[in-house]
């Protein structure tokens, strides 16, 4: 098998706000694996706050160029003794050959893991802003079951962020925090979030915080942990903090451990989220092929960005359903010349 990876740029629609960072633009790594005539893409969206990069994420492709043999069905065999770190980029490497399997055997990856074709509706996420900006930005939200807003501001003010949506949109809200507040705040917050008829809460404490397991004892809502818990090793721990944990195949690695922790995760009584970078509908398909493993999905990576260079995946009554092509089931549209 041949690989090559190469760097893109996303833009995206407007400014995108979480707690640590603002976000005009993304930068991923589209990997292209080549096997007797058919190629298969996978996408790496790699995070700085796992101190990965495009340039690190292409430089292990390279690096591991000459260990990924001839089988592309061989998946353990040839995913197993890679390096483990460089998580997103072994997404990459996990989509593509899943990708050229599906479209070798002609049929679409969900199918091809024995999984049913849609999973629960997307949330739509509203980044961290004033109250007002968000109901503002959640009253707009059409096509959509479910918001997540991003939460921990540091200002007081989280509360009446959730209450100025409430106002607005009378469907499911959820909230991220991600690791942004103390326990005294979530203590005091998410009482109010109950009555407010939020779902859940997202890695409201730093990862790793002693104060986890009390936060779980203590919450009215369920939580769930994302900067907690990378891979399948992680998971087990989450139970004595967490009532389920957000996988990303961008953390995970990809669909192949991915799935390993949709089941861990249920044998240990956790709930199962299925969570996204901003990435394009390359990465967004390879997710939408596992997302009926999940209780909770959020995989908008896709649609936040201008125009996404990968369609394929169909945003339908709020499901990001992949398509029954083979493979991952998307095409790239080069942009016509203007
Ligand atoms: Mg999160």
């Amino acid at each position: 098998m041949r690989i090559d990876a190469r760097i893109a740029r996303l833009q995206l629609a407007e400014p995108f706000v979480i707690a640590r960072e603002t976000t005009t633009e993304a930068e991923v790594v589209w990997v292209e694996i080549e096997h007797e005539g058919e190629r298969g893409f996978g996408e790496a969206a790699p995070s700085e706050h796992y101190g990965e990069s495009v340039e690190s994420a292409v430089a292990y492709v390279e690096e591991v160029t000459g260990w990924i043999g001839d089988d592309p069905f061989a998946l353990d065999d040839v995913l197993d003794p890679l390096p483990k770190r460089e998580y997103a980029a072994r997404a990459a490497i996990d989509g593509a050959l899943h990708d050229l399997c599906g479209k070798l055997t002609g049929l679409p990856v969900w199918r091809l893991l024995g999984l049913r074709q849609g999973g629960p509706p997307t949330s739509w996420t509203i980044g961290l802003s004033d109250p007002d900006e968000m109901a503002r930005k959640a009253a707009q939200a059409s096509g959509f079951r479910g918001l997540k807003l991003k939460l921990g501001g540091q200002d007081g003010l989280d509360v009446d962020r959730v209450s100025a949506v409430r106002r607005v949109w009378a469907g499911p809200i959820r909230v991220d925090v991600n690791e942004y507040w103390e326990i005294s705040e979530a203590l005091e917050a998410i009482p109010q979030f109950a009555e407010l008829g939020v779902e859940y809460v997202e890695q409201p404490l730093p990862a790793g915080h002693p104060d986890g397991a009390a936060l779980k004892k203590q919450s009215p809502l369920p939580v769930y942990v994302d900067e907690d818990c990378h891979t399948l090793r992680d998971v087990a721990a989450c139970v004595e903090r967490a009532h389920g944990i957000n996988i990303k195949l961008a953390k995970s690695g990809g669909i192949r451990e991915a799935v390993r922790m949709a089941h861990a995760a249920r044998a240990l009584g956790l709930g199962v989220m299925l969570g996204c970078m901003v990435e394009s509908g390359l990465g967004i398909a390879a997710g939408a092929s596992i997302a009926s493993l999940c209780d909770h999905v959020d995989l908008d990576g896709n649609l936040l960005i201008r125009e996404d260079p990968w369609p394929g995946v169909q945003l339908t009554c709020g499901v990001q359903v992949p398509s029954s092509s083979p493979g991952l089931g998307v095409r790239e549209e080069v942009p016509s010349p203007r």
